[in-house]
């Protein structure tokens, strides 16, 4: 397929008049602690300079009916002779944190319920 650049151009241009996709949301996060609606630090430590969090964070400050988006990861890194934060989206989970939770929560109904009157019983 022969794609000249002015195609290019178009299709880029296509794409952005079009919604905000989830993953131009998290990368466009710098680190702010603004938008951010939670997170959670995954290891590393704020003092040391070095840190992983998984974060839920609103796209703007009107919020639109989706937010908060997430969770994303970033991994951040301070800078302590420029006092500078930089944070990279490394990432989208596969798993949300309520489905992980629920993976291990007691509450969950039991994919082949046992009927106890039944139970033993051959
Ligand atoms: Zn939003």
């Amino acid at each position: 397929m022969d794609v000249r650049i002015n195609d290019w151009e178009a299709i880029i241009s296509e794409i952005e008049k079009g919604p905000r996709r989830e993953i131009d949301i998290a990368d466009e996060h710098t680190g702010d602690p603004t938008p951010i609606a939670s997170e959670i630090l995954l290891d590393g430590d704020k003092e040391q300079g070095r840190w992983y969090q998984r974060e839920r964070i609103y796209c703007s400050l009107e919020r639109c009916p989706n937010c908060p988006h997430g969770d994303y990861f970033y991994a951040y890194r301070r800078n302590k002779r420029r006092g500078t934060v930089t944070v990279q989206f490394g990432g989208i989970p596969v798993f949300k944190r309520e489905d992980i939770e629920n993976m291990f929560s007691d509450d969950i109904e039991p994919l082949f319920p046992c009927d106890p009157s039944t139970e033993g019983v051959v």
